[in-house]
């Protein structure tokens, strides 16, 4: 996997994404679990997400990023944008690397159900 340099989503620090928590303020760098994520109140996705979208645009093919953007999106019940994340990532790094698959998969057939239902309805969502 990439080693990117980023900021630390929580205190701004510059971090890399070799590192599973700040070393200045302790917060999780990578979101890799869309539980870690559910537990976390909105204002902190919004600043998470934020910081990913940020490195996202600067390494668009990094799937850590990626796969973190997609989740927020996911949380903030953004489900068109968690798809477009979602589709530059490999799944089967998820598979091998991490043991939150299953929810992951779950997650994201909800939102495509999700999708599917709202376009059936031709409903704008912003
Ligand atoms: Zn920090």
């Amino acid at each position: 996997m990439e080693i990117i340099s980023m900021k630390c989503p929580s205190c701004g620090a510059s971090i890399t994404t070799k590192t599973t928590k700040c070393e200045y303020c302790g917060s999780d760098i990578m979101v890799k679990s869309f539980q870690a994520l559910s537990a976390m109140p909105l204002p902190q996705v919004n600043k998470y997400m934020a910081t990913y979208r940020a490195a996202a645009a600067e390494h668009p093919e990094n799937n850590d990023v990626n796969t973190s953007v997609g989740m927020c999106f996911l949380k903030l019940k953004k489900y068109d944008q968690a798809l477009e994340y979602f589709e530059v990532t490999n799944l089967q790094d998820l598979l091998d690397d991490h043991c939150t698959l299953e929810a992951f998969s779950s997650a994201v057939d909800v939102a495509r159900d999700d999708v599917n239902s709202l376009k059936r309805q031709t409903t704008v969502i912003n």
